[in-house]
């Protein structure tokens, strides 16, 4: 049975990587008919952010991708938050260091920060591993009477994995292949704190063993700690999940990693919903919030490092779940690209039901809350096309909902001439006499009326189209004149030629 989970630190608000990771995570996860897991870890308690595993939650909902377990749902395992599980991870921490695998290390900040001045000094970098832990302050050079007393004096300590030497190890990722690497170049990472917190590193593999994860997708900046991962497993006697290392997102320009930074600069977000930073109270921009659809972030987001291999660009978060696989997933970053996006919205502007368009219209213009629904229903099933947003509409629309203001200096350049008086004069006559006023009859009239007296196509409807929108943009004049009604339409045209 496949398991996977997503393992958000709650920093702060979820970058569109983190939902990009979370995304795979779930299909792959549903492809195989497996679970979806919501682990919150906040072991680092200095890191913490008030309101963001909320946040989470909310922009996993949005996006239409929710866990089956997690904080306070179906938790199988114990709290699906790392905080809660404290008492669990000392245990570990111990029986590696009784199996040999760990040690408990006393060197001070200071002592650390003078080895590495002193390695800088001559050229080198500091690393704690068997280069030089025999020479250091820790449990491998002391009895195990001066460990316990140093330990029991309240002296800080941490337990620090003892990376093995000249050994090769061999890991292996389902998207980047073997990795081969020698443990010469690891250093003694930290697991485990006097303040009886663990690190990320022995909470993460001891809850991915105690919660039963088959796989573990994540971003690729974790592939550093792959290695020593691997060893945990095999220290605590455990069988190794598979991993999956997503890709990096890159800059709209393609150079180096997407951040909140180019989002400001270039104004798109990189959050799926607006975030109140609760330090600074400044506010992120979020998808949800500039109108964008969640179906095309998912959609948009899944293409970011992963591709069908066929030309298909427009997928349903359920076609996704089918054709989605691990092994199509690209080493090479993914570059970001905001009109992609912008591409995507306007595709599902497209299939999203006309009623709740309207709705969202509505709530935006105050001045068309008196306006009968129905009616705005139809106007979007005119202008949608050449929409990417809700917030195009009114721009794409207003003259269904007023007279124009003023009219478009070019247009009325371009459109007016010295017989256009005539014209529509002429053109009012038509519409007073058009008895059924649909579309058709408005069509066949004045059309007929413009061939039979052979006057250019353009000398009529330009400056009809100016009349009724102030422009010579938008939808067909036939439908516009339909939509407002004859009496509208007659006062437009009037207004036009006074
Ligand atoms: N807590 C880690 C993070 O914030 C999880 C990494 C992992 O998935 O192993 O991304």
């Amino acid at each position: 049975n496949v398991r996977v989970r997503f393992a958000p630190s709650p920093t702060g608000p979820l970058h569109i990587g983190g939902v990009r990771t979370a995304l795979f995570n779930y299909l792959f996860a549903k492809k195989h008919g497996g679970d979806f897991i919501l682990r919150i870890e906040d072991t680092d308690q200095n890191r913490y952010v008030e309101g963001a595993e909320k946040y989470i939650i909310e922009a996993l909902n949005w996006c239409g991708i929710p866990f089956d377990e997690g904080p306070g749902k179906n938790e199988k395992y114990g709290s699906y938050r790392q905080s809660e599980r404290k008492s669990i991870y000392k245990q570990y921490a111990q029986q590696l260091i009784e199996s040999g695998h760990a040690y408990y290390a006393f060197d001070t900040a200071e002592q650390l920060d003078f080895h590495r001045k002193d390695h800088e000094a001559k050229g080198k970098t500091f690393i704690y591993n068997w280069h030089n832990r025999l020479k250091l302050s820790n449990s491998l050079s002391l009895s195990n009477e001066e460990v316990k007393a140093k330990i029991e004096a309240g002296e800080d300590y941490v337990i620090r994995f003892k990376a093995p030497q000249n050994e090769k190890l061999h890991l292996k990722d389902i998207i980047r292949g073997d990795i081969k690497i020698d443990t010469n170049i690891l250093d003694d990472k930290v697991l485990f704190k006097s303040d009886g917190m663990p690190t990320y590193h022995l909470a993460n593999i001891v809850d991915d063993h105690l919660m039963k994860i088959t796989h573990v997708i994540r971003g690729e900046e974790w592939l550093p700690s792959l290695a020593l991962h691997y060893q945990l497993y095999q220290a605590l006697g455990w069988e190794t999940p598979e991993f999956a290392h997503l890709p990096l997102i890159l800059k709209p320009t393609g150079k180096g990693k997407l951040s909140k930074r180019d989002g400001d600069k270039l104004g798109f977000p990189v959050f799926p919903l607006q975030w109140e930073d609760p330090k600074t109270h400044d506010i992120s921009r979020g998808y949800k919030e500039d109108g964008y659809f969640p179906e095309a972030v998912v959609n948009f987001l899944t293409f970011l490092g992963w591709n069908p291999g066929t030309e298909q660009e427009i997928f349903s978060l359920e076609d996704l779940v089918k054709v989605f696989d691990l092994n199509r997933v690209n080493k090479a970053g993914a570059r970001f690209d905001p009109d992609k996006i912008k591409w995507f919205n306007h595709h599902y502007m497209q299939e999203q039901p006309e009623s709740e368009l309207a709705e969202a219209f509505k709530e935006q213009y105050e001045q068309l809350s008196d306006i009968d629904v129905n009616y705005i229903e139809l106007v979007i099933g005119l202008v949608k096309e050449r929409a990417t947003f809700v917030s195009d509409f009114w721009d794409l629309s207003y003259f269904f909902f007023q007279a124009p203001k003023s009219y478009d200096e070019k247009a009325s350049k371009k459109a007016l001439k010295e017989d256009t008086k005539e014209i529509l004069n002429a053109v009012i006559q038509l519409i007073n006499d058009t008895e059924d006023f649909t579309v058709e009859s408005l069509q066949t009239n004045i059309k007929g009326w413009i061939t039979t007296n052979e006057i250019g196509f353009g000398k009529v409807m330009m400056p009809l189209r100016l009349a009724l929108v102030g422009a010579l943009q938008g939808p067909d004049v036939f439908d516009i004149m339909f939509m407002i009604g004859k009496p509208e339409t007659v006062k437009r045209i009037q207004a036009v030629i006074k």
